[in-house]
């Protein structure tokens, strides 16, 4: 195990048998496993951590999907969207607090129109931020516009690459067109993100391997990677997930196989374990991104149960994740965090 932990560190390179070894490693393994992730981070896109302001702008959300508390079945959801000038506010707020970046993520909303999200990212363009969306599946013509306004990045989770998996998990989606939507996004100039949960059901180890090597293929800047966490208003009330140390290895083993991507450490970490975060930014992870959504909307936008800080504000988040940033020994990024300044620091 030590041996492929070496090669995985000097080479960057695993077989799919290999990243399943290591996906069922014990805790032994895992610890060096952690460390080396940390020390590749660390050598690729060094000590500052990224820090991304997210705006859940909308939780209403055409598509059904089993896993997620905002699907449309789920009719106990309290809906809510956000005025494009309240958003746009948010992101003034955001730039305020020192943010370089806003993510505005919110489930795939059609009252959202090209002209309305175009409007709202050619604002936020204006206050010298960049934008990442995270607004699901779209045509490439709609990527293409988003883009011609200024849209710097796009964050697209495949969920899984276990593509049986994936459509019994949303019988209505196609998992092809979600492919093609993340090749579009990289065709368009996006810093393309991805990512995928851990811990579904029937998901197997192998399949958790395909995934790290599908973020290689695909040419990833970004890879999200978190938990799956049941929410008992689904159909998948009753699956375990919550496997907060695979998840954990499934994190580390991608900053491995890719060493200078963004790799955030995520809000559903934190939900499993209370300094998940600080855990992860010490096994290989260099983002956060601090919720700065206002008031009850934060408690609305429930995609699993338990999300943490639902009542706190943005300025409280901020300062908080800073000092404990800063508690590790760790700097926090200036700049806005594109991929390319890594990869030009190091030529
Ligand atoms: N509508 C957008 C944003 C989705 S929400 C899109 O389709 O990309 C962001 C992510 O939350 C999803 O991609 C999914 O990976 C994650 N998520 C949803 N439900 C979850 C759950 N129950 N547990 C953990 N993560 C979940």
């Amino acid at each position: 195990m030590e041996k492929l932990i070496e090669k995985a560190e000097k080479t960057h390179s695993l077989t799919r048998d290999e990243l399943a070894a290591l996906l069922r490693c014990d805790d032994e393994t895992a610890r060096k496993l952690f460390a080396a992730a940390d020390r590749v981070r660390a050598a690729f896109v060094g000590d500052d951590v990224q820090l991304r302001g997210l705006i859940e702008f909308s939780n209403h959300c055409r598509n059904n999907c089993l896993y997620c508390g905002i699907r449309r079945g789920n009719r106990q959801a309290k809906r809510y969207r956000l005025d494009p000038e309240i958003i746009i506010a948010h992101a003034a707020a955001a730039a305020k607090l020192g943010f370089k970046t806003v993510v505005m993520q919110s489930g795939e909303d059609v009252w959202f129109t090209t002209d309305r999200l175009t409007h709202i990212i050619r604002a936020i363009k204006d206050m010298d931020m960049a934008v990442t969306l995270s607004i699901g599946e779209k045509s490439y013509e709609e990527y293409k516009a988003y883009r011609d306004a200024g849209a710097d990045r796009y964050l697209l989770r495949i969920e899984t690459t276990d593509k049986d998996l994936y459509h019994r998990l949303d019988p209505e989606m196609s998992w092809d067109n979600r492919r093609r939507c993340l090749v579009d996004l990289k065709r368009l100039g996006y810093e393309l993100g991805s990512g995928s949960m851990v811990g579904l059901p029937d998901q197997s180890i192998e399949s958790i391997a395909d995934d790290i090597l599908f973020f290689k293929e695909i040419g990833v800047d970004m890879a999200g990677i978190g938990p799956f966490i049941p929410h008992e208003q689904t159909p998948l009330a009753n699956a375990k997930g919550r496997e907060f140390v695979l998840s954990l290895k499934t994190m580390a083993l991608t900053r491995l196989l890719l060493p200078d991507i963004n790799i955030p450490a995520t809000t559903a970490m934190e939900t499993l374990n209370p300094n998940g975060r600080i855990i992860a930014l010490q096994s290989g992870a260099n983002v956060v991104m601090p919720n700065v959504t206002t008031g009850e909307y934060r408690k609305m936008y429930e995609l699993y149960p338990g999300k943490i800080c639902v009542n706190d504000t943005p300025v409280h988040c901020r300062t908080c994740i800073e000092s404990k940033i800063r508690a590790i020994g760790r700097s926090i990024g200036t700049g806005k965090g594109f991929r390319g300044e890594y990869l030009k620091k190091r030529q």
